[in-house]
């Protein structure tokens, strides 16, 4: 499926209009697509794999912002801490004590989202609202890491209020903890919204959507 190069178009001008960023998910598509949006001047992308970053990533442009947003496993840290620009998945402290050990090594700070668990859904990642205070109360004590806000997922549903509903939490607990601020802690970005539901995290207080099969049609596993 070719890129829809229309789509991406319309979405820019769409996004610029809510101040919203736009993470292009390129995850199992090849670097020639990625690549197109490049060319169209999107430079932030968004990747689920380590070893298929670790590959595109030695491929492709180095100003390129890749974004990891799968579930990062601890012992994979290391292999995009040189050049990671944003993790958007952490989920426990035990991932945000290794991602500060990486960045050490790399010399280098690297921002972070915390992945807070909003589905109704035991299958997605993410904390809990009393894990998700302890990653801030820590945080206090790394130097290298810098949580930048929060990013969730909602309900795999065509329930469009549920989805809401979810989003809008999320939204509380981010208004809630923007309040504080350190130097590791300063929550701007707030991580929303994909193809089938981001006009509706635009309107709960998105700042950052991430859309893939919108862009670059469906993914065949
Ligand atoms: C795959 C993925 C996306 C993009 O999903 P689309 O429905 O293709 O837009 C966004 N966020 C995460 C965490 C993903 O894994």
């Amino acid at each position: 499926m070719p890129v829809n190069k229309g789509k991406f178009e319309e979405l820019v001008a769409e996004l610029r209009s809510t101040n919203t960023m736009l993470v292009a998910v390129s995850k199992t598509k090849p670097v020639a697509d990625i690549k197109e949006l490049y060319d169209l001047g999107q430079r932030d992308f968004g990747e689920n794999y380590v070893q298929e970053l670790a590959d595109k990533e030695a491929q492709l442009p180095k100003d390129i912002r890749w974004h990891f947003i799968g579930h990062l496993q601890s012992n994979k840290v290391k292999y995009i801490a040189p050049f990671i620009s944003l993790i958007h998945g952490v989920d426990s402290l035990k991932l945000l004590n290794e991602i500060n050990k990486q960045a050490v090594k790399s010399n280098r700070i690297i921002d972070c989202l915390l992945q807070v668990h909003i589905a109704q859904e035991e299958t997605k990642f993410g904390m809990d609202d009393k894990e998700l205070d302890e990653a801030i109360d820590r945080s206090a004590q790394l130097t290298k890491v810098r949580i930048c806000g929060l990013m969730g997922m909602a309900s795999f549903t065509d329930d469009m209020e549920k989805v809401r509903n979810e989003f809008r939490y999320l939204k509380t607990l981010f208004d809630q903890h923007s309040q504080s601020q350190t130097s590791s802690l300063k929550l701007q970005t707030l991580s929303i919204g994909m193809s089938n539901d981001y006009k509706i995290a635009i309107e709960e207080g998105s700042t950052m959507v991430r859309i893939g099969s919108l862009l670059f049609g469906e993914r065949n596993y």
